[in-house]
């Protein structure tokens, strides 16, 4: 066998363990590398014809029973820096939110309890413009300031807020056709703005994962919310009023904990999950005309 061209790069890795949802084949190849590298890295896959994947920490992805057959760039081992600049913090892509969120309290700041409970990375809370809720002003668009990206072919570019158009559980970096289509986030600049003291942090934090706790399965494999809210209702308020919950395909179940959520009981697949978010779907369009829009991102397939 070739051996490979970058020390930070395997082949044929499971990529199950590396979601929330503990679903997914193999990639064909998986790098986890430097920021400099980066550039040089893109070159190979381009010149390979390799697509290129990015995954933070799984927690927003549905991937293929099949696998990957390119290159994924998991990035929640590496960049992962997080220090002061001034009045902002400045985050690797690859930093997980729980870290944000106490990095900001320790420096004295509130704005970021929110974070507490979201599992993702840096990286990803750009990408989806992570958050609270429709309508509710906590949101990755409200204490970011920009971004620095590199580009499909290896150029660096930086990006203030106003130019990513950060809306509920969407960025300009979702949009295949925009400016920044299969950018890569390597770093974010936060705006550390609300002093506060650290009582009410602490307590707000806590009060945060309190809430989810009552409220979200937590001790099965999920990906967190699967709909988008439409038109500003709750999709779990749909799915329950259909009687979903705990409706099963294979060992995927709406979960009966929160409708919008589904569980992997221990063996799920993704076909089982795609068939249940179909199933789920077409019954609650056949009963309330309501067509739900998938949050998770699928990728390969
Ligand atoms: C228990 C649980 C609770 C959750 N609660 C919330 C919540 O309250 N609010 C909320 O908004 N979400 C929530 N989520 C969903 C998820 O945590 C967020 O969407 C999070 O921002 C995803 O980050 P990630 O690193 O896991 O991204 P991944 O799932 O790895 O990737 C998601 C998308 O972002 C892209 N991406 C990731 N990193 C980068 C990067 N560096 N550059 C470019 N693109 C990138 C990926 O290619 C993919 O398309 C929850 C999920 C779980 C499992």
């Amino acid at each position: 066998m070739a051996a490979l061209p970058f020390p930070f790069l395997r082949e044929n890795v499971s990529l199950a363990p590396f979601t929330t949802w503990r679903i997914g084949g193999p990639a064909r190849f998986l790098a986890e590398p430097p920021a400099e590298a980066l550039p040089g890295l893109l070159a190979w896959a381009r010149a390979g014809g390799l697509p290129v994947w990015i995954l933070g920490r799984g927690s927003n992805v549905l991937i293929d029973d099949d696998g990957l057959p390119g290159l994924i760039i998991l990035t929640r081992n590496i960049w992962q820096d997080i220090r002061r600049e001034g009045d902002c913090l400045v985050a690797g892509a690859g930093a997980s939110l729980p870290r944000l969120s106490k990095a900001a309290a320790a420096e004295g700041f509130s704005g970021y309890e929110f974070y507490i409970g979201i599992p993702g990375t840096v990286g990803g809370a750009v990408f989806m413009n992570a958050g609270f809720g429709p309508g509710d002003p906590r949101d990755t668009r409200a204490v970011l300031v920009d971004v620095e990206l590199v580009r499909p072919d290896g150029d660096s570019v930086r990006a203030a807020v106003a130019d990513l158009h950060m809306d509920y559980r969407h960025s300009i970096l979702q949009d295949a056709d925009g400016p920044f289509a299969d950018a890569i986030v390597t770093r974010a600049r936060f705006r550390l703005e609300h002093p506060g003291d650290a009582a009410s942090i602490r307590d707000e934090t806590r009060e945060h994962l309190a809430d989810r706790k009552r409220k979200q399965p937590l001790t099965r494999p999920t990906a967190g919310s699967v709909f988008r809210a439409s038109d500003g209702v709750p999709a779990a308020i749909h799915i329950d009023r259909a009687g979903l919950k705990g409706f099963r395909i294979g060992d995927a179940c709406v979960s009966p904990k929160h409708a919008n959520w589904i569980e992997n009981l221990g063996k799920a697949s993704a076909a089982d999950v795609r068939a249940l978010i179909r199933h789920v779907r077409e019954t609650v369009h056949a009963i309330f005309g309501v067509t739900l829009e998938p949050e998770v991102r699928e990728m390969g397939g």
